[in-house]
């Protein structure tokens, strides 16, 4: 019911000339697969070129971050017009990265999952834990929070369209996956939440796990009946480890 969505977050990686080269290799050996929706998050430079080389493919693409307000004297910063323009239909909202080196607060993450919403821009907003907040016993609360104030005030219709991605801090970038069971526990979980806040909006929403997802654990992460599919940053810096997690099954 819910397809299965295999993202790449590139995160600061590749200049213009790399990344369309990943996209040429990518684009031939992901080639035909229609059962796993395939999404490329790279930097803002690159995303009008990657943008060009996917047009007639099953590739999409997304940015890594946006700011709410729609122009002006704001430096630095991309409105959802400008994403969409370099033609983005999906959005990263709240990475760990963000949240804990660029000050994003459960707050910001709501006003921006509100603007790529309102601009047609699927929002994929992350939440998780950190190894101290785990250790202390404390996830299920951290994640509860994350998922009522980063998604409050969304509309039914948003909230099905809308993806969640569980990425527990400790295993983003470190070698540490979640097992399969500890990942089923908290997307679980968020489901639940999910289901309070917007009843059966809850059965469509896609909840994507993120943390040293590999070739190697992929297929097991996703028989699990609440990991929907993956939010992956090193494997996906190389065409060939991508297509093996598009090809977990
Ligand atoms: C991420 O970038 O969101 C991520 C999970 O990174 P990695 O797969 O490298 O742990």
């Amino acid at each position: 019911m819910r397809k299965p969505l295999m993202a790449g977050n590139w995160k600061m990686n590749k200049t213009v000339s790399e990344s369309v080269s990943i996209i040429k290799a990518l684009k031939g050996t992901v080639d035909g697969v229609s059962d796993v929706e395939i999404l490329i998050c790279p930097a803002f430079t690159a995303l009008y070129e990657v943008n060009n080389e996917i047009k007639g493919s099953n590739i999409n693409l997304g940015a890594q971050n946006l700011f709410w307000e729609a122009k002006g004297a704001f430096t630095g910063e991309i409105s959802t017009a400008m994403i969409r323009d370099a033609g983005c239909s999906y959005v990263i909202v709240g990475h760990s990265e963000r949240r804990q080196y660029f000050g994003e607060t459960d707050k910001t993450v709501n006003k921006k999952t509100k603007a790529a919403l309102a601009a047609d821009i699927t929002p994929i907003v992350c939440v998780g834990e950190t190894l101290k907040e785990r250790e202390n016993n404390v996830t299920f609360s951290v994640i509860e929070k994350q998922v009522r104030d980063g998604l409050a005030d969304i509309t039914l219709q948003q909230a099905s369209l809308t993806v969640i991605a569980y990425e527990p801090v400790w295993a983003i970038g470190t070698g540490k996956t979640a097992t399969p069971d500890q990942a089923q526990e908290v997307h679980s979980f968020i489901r639940k939440i999910y289901a309070q806040m917007y009843k059966e909006s809850a059965e469509k929403v896609r909840i994507l796990y993120g943390g040293s997802v590999n070739p190697g654990n992929v297929s097991d992460l996703m028989k699990k009946s609440d990991i929907d599919g993956g939010l992956v940053g090193g494997a996906s810096l190389e065409a060939e480890s991508f297509t093996k997690l598009v090809k977990y099954s």
